[in-house]
């Protein structure tokens, strides 16, 4: 864990990735295989800091990619199982996706019709992303795959079963920081749907997508281990699941120091952070990051809202209250911030990138990359 004197050597803003709390995760994961014999991929989409994939390879299987970069770089780094699933794969790409991918999933049956004698020349599983239209999170349309009308799978009523030469799998991608209920009535309407084509010889195995919120306190693990074995019992499949959320679940911290208190209606400190830059989900998806030592607002004696540097108005990660006032120079320290940060932050308003740390399970912390202008300025 972060203490002070680590906070207070930074440079900020960084992000601190906790490899104590990585493997944490990667052990749970971990018996998940080796309990149920099914296979769980990192899906690099969350969490890409490929100087950790050494590490992550002694405990999962392998990476699942969103394109022809994640494919790359999940070969050259973490190089086991590479499955990769797009919405549509571009012709002058397709060839070296196949090259660093064992596992190619489709998501229409014309992508099928035009890649398959490629994949199945290269000797590469083939696999169909099917939509079960089962919605189990309501509100969250930018995270739901079976919203009416989503582009993601193929629904049972486009489903060619005449059409599936060198089809070797299904995979589906629904959920999105769920529990295992929801995999479980979700596997009910795979079932209802397309339980005929589990049934069939040439089908193996079945990719439960991501959105499992397996380490996170309370998951029901129990019923996550029995949906797979209810697929690998009744149908015979090899089940592999993608995970990011989990994978690297509360196992990073962005630190950031106030520069400035300035006042309105409340006291509003300014951060050398931005939640648009660099925690951009707190603004998308929307949410409110946990704060190390703070309370809601009112909650503690000192409310502030906490704002950043750049001249977007909403750019401001949420109130917190704490036990004393925030004043230039004060550090804080946001959890939670090693998925879906990294991965997705940018240099809007000319802000800098954070520092990349690794706080190592004996203590020391080691910077993996640091970033300045040049980032800035040779992205245009
Ligand atoms: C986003 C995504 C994942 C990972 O989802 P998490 O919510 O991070 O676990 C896995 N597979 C596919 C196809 C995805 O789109």
């Amino acid at each position: 864990m972060l203490n002070q004197k680590i906070i207070d050597g930074l440079k900020t803003p960084c992000y601190v990735i906790d490899e104590s709390a990585l493997i944490r995760n990667l052990e749970i994961l971990h018996g998940v295989e080796q309990r149920t014999g099914a296979r769980i991929l990192l899906a690099q989409k969350a969490f890409s800091c490929w100087q950790l994939y050494p590490l992550i390879s002694r405990y999962l299987s392998g990476t699942a990619c969103s394109g022809l970069y994640e494919a790359r770089l999940g070969s050259e780094e973490m190089g086991r199982e590479n499955h990769v699933f797009s919405a549509a794969y571009r012709e002058n790409e397709i060839d070296e996706i196949i090259s660093y991918c064992g596992h190619i999933i489709f998501n229409s049956f014309t992508q099928l019709r035009r890649y398959r004698e490629r994949v199945l020349s290269a000797g590469k599983n083939i696999g169909l992303r099917i939509n079960p239209e089962c919605s189990t999170q309501e509100g969250h349309e930018i995270y739901d795959p079976c919203y009416p009308g989503s582009r993601l799978g193929i629904t049972r009523k486009h489903f060619r079963e005449d059409d599936l030469y060198g089809v070797s799998g299904l995979h589906f991608h629904t959920l999105c920081e769920q529990d295992s209920d929801a995999l479980e009535t979700t596997l009910n309407a795979v079932e209802e749907r397309f339980g005929d084509i589990l049934s069939l010889e040439q089908i193996k195995w079945i990719n439960l997508g991501g959105g499992h919120h397996i380490t996170r306190e309370g998951y029901d693990i129990p019923r996550l281990e029995r949906c797979i074995a209810r697929l690998r019992e009744r149908y015979g499949l090899e089940v592999w699941l993608e995970p990011g959320e989990a994978a690297a679940l509360n196992a990073g911290y962005l630190v950031t120091e106030v520069l400035d208190i300035v006042h309105n209606d409340m006291p509003i400190a300014i951060l050398d952070t931005s939640a648009a830059c660099h925690m951009p989900d707190v603004l998308e998806m929307p949410y409110r990051p946990p704060l190390f030592g703070s309370g809601t607002p009112g909650e503690k004696k000192y409310t502030f809202r906490l704002g950043s540097q750049t001249c977007l108005s909403g750019d401001a990660v949420g109130e917190y209250s704490f036990d004393s006032p925030l004043e230039a120079g004060s550090r804080l320290v946001f959890g939670d911030m090693a998925i879906y940060s990294m991965v997705k932050n940018n240099t809007f308003n000319g802000m800098p990138l954070p520092d990349i740390v690794l706080l190592r399970t004996d203590g020391g912390t080691e910077i993996l990359r640091r970033f300045g202008y040049d980032d800035f300025k040779y992205r245009l």
